[in-house]
This record gives C-alpha cells, structure tokens and sequence, in this order.
C-alpha cells in the first residue's frame, strides 16, 4: 500500500541529506528520462541542476526518508536530452502503483495551481497558504483549497449478471461500469441511484461502498459502489451511453484494464460469485 512509504506534507523538513524527487509536469505530460532498466523521473538536490525550465514547485511528501516535489514545467520549454515528457494515462499501465499514485498527486497540485493564480471572488492574484495546500487572495484574503470532484462509480448486479454499458468515446466493444459526479446536497449512495437510473433506465437497491481511487484527469476521487438490480427494462440514452447489457460473469466483453476501479469492481464481483 502506498501509505507504508508515503508521508504526504505540504511544509519541506528541514535538513533532508537525501536528493529529492521531482514530479515534473508539462501540462498533462511527466518529465522522464530512461535509466536503461525503464523509465522513472529525475532526482536531484535542486531541479536546477537538471537545466529544465520551470515556473513552480510545490513539496508534495516523503517517500521512504526522501522529499518530493511536484513541478511546473511551462509549456512551450523545450526539454534537455536525455528528457522527455510521458502521458499520464499511457503510465498507468507502465509503472507501479506507487509511482502512478504519487505522479497523480503531483499533477493535480500543479494544475489545481496554475489554474488558481487569481481570486475566484475579486480577481486579484493570490500566493500559497504558508502551511496549507492553499491559495489565498492578497487583497480579499479569500482562501481556495484544491478542487477535488466525486464520481460514482459502479456495478449493478443481478445473481451471476453484471450491467455494464459503453460510451462512445470507448474502443471498440468495450464495455465498463456506470459512473457520474456527485449534485450538491446528494449522499453518495443517492448519486449512485440517480446515475444508473439517468443512464439505463434500471433502479438498484442496496447500494453498498467498496473502494476508491484518485483519477487525476484531472480532478476526480472516484467512489466505487456495488449495488442489487431492483426493477425495470434497461433503457439508454443514446448519448452518454450508447449500449448497455447484462453480462454473464463467465462471459464479459472486452472491460477496461488493469489498475482502473472499474476493473477492480469487476474482478471483485466476478471472483466472488464464482466462490
Ligand atoms: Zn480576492
């Protein structure tokens, strides 16, 4: 698990013997570079040393006893060799869990930043709260903390079926549990209800939580529900969703891969029906 190597903290210690890690983004992109047995981000005592240009940083945490820093990197710069910048999302799929977690971390500190650089309220600019993750106005004092939106996300069962539905920004044939944010004044049990309710047509009963996941595209905290089919025909949208169906758990489609929450749930269920 990542919390038995990582401390998150917003305030550096003072006096760390170790070269810090720095999580360099580019817009959407993490600055990497090759170390001959796979790709990882530089370490360095100072990011100057690594002649990248860059706006701004931001202590993120400790991983193990060593600092780590997320960084702006402005868009237009071009990197030195032997840097170069990586998708996020294409990521996933290469690195560990930890170093996914804490690179998903490190972008939304970034961006949650750079889109912060004025008041919401009186449009002045603002500076970083001395010990919070923060952003407080100088004239107003008017303080914005980082945007975080929750998503529902989940499976509707029915005994050895699951309900899954596709987008049509998905690949071909794949198919994926129902998901959307939660309203104001919502509990997340009621977003879930209304959710698969909007999207099939179908209304659940006992909607449980299972797990969660920070999706960093670029602000969500997905919530992960598992919840029993109460009643009607399945009935799409044709917008949001374009198909939806009931899958046997020994005959899935094509579900979306490794490390993503909805894979989780799947996997979840499936196991458990089949013990
Ligand atoms: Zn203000």
């Amino acid at each position: 698990m990542l919390y038995d190597n990582f401390t998150p903290g917003t305030v550096a210690p003072k006096g760390s013997e170790q070269a810090a890690i720095w999580f360099a983004f580019q817009s959407d992109r993490l600055v990497m570079f090759d170390d001959g047995q796979g790709v990882s981000v530089p370490q360095a005592d100072r990011f100057e040393a690594l002649n990248i240009p860059f706006s701004e940083s931001y202590y993120i945490g400790l991983f193990h006893q060593t600092p780590v820093y997320a960084v702006a990197v402005p868009t237009e710069s071009v990197l030195p060799p032997p840097y170069f910048q990586k998708d996020l999302r294409a990521l996933m799929m290469e690195v560990d869990e930890t170093l996914f977690s804490i690179a998903g971390r490190a972008k939304q500190v970034v961006q949650w930043s750079a889109d912060h650089a004025f008041c919401s309220r009186c449009g002045a600019a603002t500076k970083n709260h001395s010990t919070d993750r923060a952003k407080e106005c100088i004239k107003c004092e008017f303080t914005q903390y980082p945007r975080l939106s929750p998503c529902v996300i989940g499976l509707v069962t029915r005994g050895p079926e699951i309900l899954l539905a596709r987008s049509p920004h998905f690949p071909p044939n794949m198919f994926s549990t129902l998901a959307g944010f939660v309203e104001p004044g919502e509990t997340l049990e009621e977003a879930f209800s209304r959710e698969v309710g909007e999207e099939v047509g179908v209304s659940v009963a006992e909607v449980k939580y299972c797990s969660s996941q920070p999706w960093p595209f670029p602000h969500s905290l997905m919530i992960g529900f598992e919840a029993e089919y109460a009643e009607g025909d399945i009935k799409v949208d044709g917008v949001e969703i374009e198909e939806a169906d009931w899958f046997h758990v020994d005959q899935l489609p094509l579900i979306p891969p490794l490390g993503s929450i909805s894979r989780q749930l799947i996997d979840q269920y499936v196991e458990q029906w089949r013990r």
